[in-house]
């Protein structure tokens, strides 16, 4: 990424699919591509995904993204050499490729190189001043001066404009000045956690602790047991627990997450080995 421009947003706009966002506001399709547990896809299916001439039935591909870390991979980093397979396919179609980095200075702390490594084979990237790096909101996008040039058009057109922003961009600062080199504490805790966790030789749920490269954390839950119980139980605090923490993580069909944040101590991880052991 050469010559580098920056758009401060209060929301990613279309960075993803959520909410179907893509079709709503960018009014494009999304062909996706299943991921390996490592975060990344095969190149060979990107290849079959890309329709660079196609039928008039079929839509044409414009740009290619890839999420780094990988959230539901529980924060993986995608290797540095597949991200440059990735933009040697998008080159050969001339093809953009953009970096769903919500997370990634994780990324950049994890392989210990700078966050300029981590987009080197990337034309866009945006990335959250909230989540690891504590901020109350924001995200940066950053690309090509032309690129940002239409960010900037496209951001005000959709009501993502601000007005006196400095208050919230001065926190964006702290952010980019004094978070990304403690998200080291984060992945500490993380796999803290997953030790803890994984201690347990529990059989209704597992991490697999090799998988925790960063700060989150997945645990598997058998089918016996319902993951919406367990977060409400682990939020919940009795009087008669013996240890009153209560710890906050999200769930999906068979597993929870859990993510380590500045606001997680070491003490908050002691803690919670204790609880689970
Ligand atoms: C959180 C997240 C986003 C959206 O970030 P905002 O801070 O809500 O703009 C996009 N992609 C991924 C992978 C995320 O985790």
């Amino acid at each position: 990424m050469n010559n580098m421009s920056f758009i401060v947003l209060n929301r990613v706009i279309l960075s993803n699919g959520v909410s179907g966002g893509t079709a709503q506001i960018a009014g494009v399709h999304t062909a996706v591509i299943k991921n390996n547990e490592d975060g990344t896809f095969n190149i060979e299916d990107l290849r079959k995904k890309i329709r660079k001439n196609p039928d008039f039935h079929e839509p044409i591909s414009s740009l290619i993204i890839v999420e780094n870390t990988h959230n539901l991979c529980g924060g993986k980093v995608l290797p540095l050499e597949w991200l440059e397979k990735v933009h040697n396919v998008a080159q050969e179609h001339k093809l953009p490729v953009h970096m769903d980095g919500a997370r990634m200075m994780n990324a950049a702390v994890y392989l210990d190189v700078p966050p300029s490594r981590i987009v080197k084979d990337v034309d866009s990237v945006c990335f959250c001043l909230s989540k690891g790096l504590g901020c109350p909101v924001g995200a940066i996008l950053a690309g090509s001066s032309e690129f940002i040039a239409k960010a900037r058009r496209v951001r005000k057109a959709i009501g993502g404009g601000w007005r006196q922003a400095g208050i919230i961009a001065a926190a964006g600062i702290v952010a980019l000045d004094k978070m990304i080199d403690r998200l080291k504490e984060d992945h500490i805790h993380a796999y803290q956690i997953a030790k803890g966790i994984a201690a347990l030789n529990s059989p209704y749920f597992k991490v697999v602790l090799e998988s925790v490269q960063t700060n989150i954390i997945i645990m598997y839950m058998d089918s016996r047991i319902n993951p919406k119980y367990v977060q409400m139980r682990l939020a919940t605090v009795y009087p008669t627990d013996p240890v009153k923490v209560s710890v906050r993580c999200s769930s999906r069909d068979d597993w929870i997450r859990f993510v380590t944040f500045w606001e997680v101590s070491d003490k908050m991880c002691i803690l919670q080995k204790r609880i689970l052991t």
